[in-house]
């Protein structure tokens, strides 16, 4: 029997009204979990009037006391985890050890907001000018807003939120429909560690709810994370609407492997990054680039025994690689992208698209698939497929290879694995990409760096957390200030200067 959900508006659960709901699924059995309320545009607007009211009085309390609060999510958050874990896994389809990271991943930025009443600090200069000070301050931008993807229902949340409220705004979370229970969770602990009712209000929705949210008035900056034509799409009708708008998008990440690479080191990290959560990440790796006819073959030699014995079961299965995808839509989209290599002219080595799962027939499974082969005219290497396939793209030279990501549409991250500090450096230096790992497969940044990626990867100019999601979040105000000290100067009709 599916449960309906709720919203979380004002503090309060709140049944939906809008009478349309999305059905969401449990990807390890392919059974139905819940009926999702969509919400209305009036919906929303409660929910923002709700923020609103609240807002004002949050802004003002010390920033300290904004910092404990994140400080007792933490406490709340760790007591719950194996909970949310399996929650998040039986909603998403990822293993439990992977949902782990996900929470953790978000807890992280949790942690570097408890540093607010240190990273909202302004500046101050002391006798800019004759009796004159100048200082700045960042104050908060009122109610905001962001609206996350599937894949990392945990973690992209708290980016998202977690900074936003530590800096003094208020904030409506629109999640995935497909994974929606675990972000109300994390904002019902947010109000059981203090978080005034109507700071942090959760609906739930499709495009009603998101037009909704980029058309109104009172929401001065949208943070939106999911495919890139959505992305594009929130980005132009958020920014036309005068909002502040970042888009984080889709992806495309290269591994260059080059002949000197330890290539047992870079074939477990091809394995761990291409295949983790079935490949739904947006940092998955997705291409890889030998360097040379050598490395290639050496390459494929260890890749295709390995994908072969990649180990798939349902989430709850402690031992498993990865699980189910998180959709039968998603499931059938990925295959047809195996499908349409196949009739491309790559080689597929590995062939995962017939994996049944045993005991859970209904279950959105399939087993790894691995492209050799594989050119950069081809629709499987241009798209993101979001799934479990590695394509291999050969390459002669370094300048080739390099030439592939700094091509492509997408910019999130890249890898290059190699023995050689200069290879590495000039790879670092001129790749067209925001997040480069070196010997490293997801070089997702820690929470104190900035996360984002370039060209249709990222939508406007501010990154996901670090002292970026400081800036986003906040406006800044310079105040110059001159006390009455008995110097007459006279009216003056030049502009100031420093001379
Ligand atoms: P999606 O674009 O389908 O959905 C993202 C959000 O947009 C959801 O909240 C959804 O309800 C909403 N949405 C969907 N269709 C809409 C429409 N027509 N109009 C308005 N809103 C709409 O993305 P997804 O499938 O949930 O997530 C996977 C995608 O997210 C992948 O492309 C992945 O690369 C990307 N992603 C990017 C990052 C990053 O930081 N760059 C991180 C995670 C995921």
């Amino acid at each position: 029997m599916a449960t309906e959900l709720y919203h979380l508006i004002g503090g309060k659960k709140v049944t939906g009204t809008s009478g349309r709901f999305a059905d969401a699924f449990e990807p390890m059995t392919g059974t139905l979990r819940s009926k999702v309320p969509l919400a209305s545009v009036e919906e929303v607007a409660t929910a923002v009037e709700n923020a609103k009211a609240a807002q004002r009085a949050w802004a003002v309390q010390n920033p300290q006391k904004r910092a404990r609060v994140m400080m007792r999510f933490l406490d709340l958050v760790q007591q719950e985890y194996d909970e949310l874990a399996l929650l998040l896994a039986l909603e998403h389809g990822k293993t439990i050890v992977d949902a782990k990271g996900d929470i953790q991943r978000g807890l992280e930025v949790i942690e570097f907001c408890c540093g607010i009443p240190h990273l909202q600090k302004g500046e101050f200069t002391d006798s800019a000018g004759p009796g004159i000070d100048i200082y700045s301050m960042r104050q908060p931008l009122g109610v905001v807003a962001g609206i996350t993807p599937f894949n990392f229902p945990a973690m992209i949340p708290m980016w998202k939120f977690g900074p936003a409220i530590a800096c003094g705004n208020a904030f409506i979370l629109k999640p995935s429909e497909r994974a929606p229970s675990v972000p109300v969770r994390l904002a019902e602990l947010m109000l059981e560690a203090g978080l005034p009712e109507g700071i942090l209000n959760v609906v739930h929705g499709d495009k009603v709810a998101v037009d909704a949210i980029l058309d109104h008035r009172d929401i001065k900056a949208v943070g939106f994370v999911g495919s890139t034509p959505i992305a594009e799409y929130v980005y132009t009708r958020g920014t036309a609407a005068g909002k502040r708008v970042q888009c984080f998008g889709g992806a495309k990440n290269h591994a260059l492997i080059m002949p000197d690479a330890d290539l047992d080191q870079a074939t477990d990290a091809l394995i761990g990054a291409g295949f983790g959560a079935a490949g739904e990440r947006c940092m998955a790796i997705s291409v890889v680039v030998p360097v040379g006819k050598t490395t290639a073959e050496a390459l494929m030699d260890r890749l295709v025994p390995r994908v072969e014995a990649l180990k798939i079961g349902p989430s709850t299965d402690l031992g498993a690689d990865f699980g189910p995808l998180v959709t039968a839509e998603h499931l059938a989209k990925v295959k047809s992208y195996v499908d349409l290599g196949v009739s491309e002219g790559a080689n597929l080595r590995v062939d995962g698209r017939g994996f049944k799962m045993q005991g859970y027939e209904n279950g959105y499974y399939m087993g790894g698939c691995l492209f050799d082969h594989v050119t950069p005219q081809m629709r499987i290497y241009k798209e993101e497929i979001f799934g479990p396939v590695l394509s291999v793209v050969r390459a002669d030279t370094y300048e080739e290879a390099l030439a592939l990501p700094n091509d492509h549409e997408y910019g999130n991250g890249v890898a290059i694995f190699t023995r050689d500090g200069g290879a590495a450096r000039d790879f670092a230096a001129r790749v067209d990409v925001g997040m480069i790992g070196v010997n490293v497969p997801i070089p997702v940044p820690l929470a104190y760096y900035t996360f984002g990626g370039w060209k249709r990867s990222g939508f406007g100019d501010l990154n996901q957390h670090g002292p970026d999601a400081v800036r986003f979040y906040t406006k800044t105000k310079t105040v110059t200030s001159r006390w009455p000290t008995g110097i007459k100067d006279g009216a003056s009709f030049v502009i100031p200067t420093m001379s």
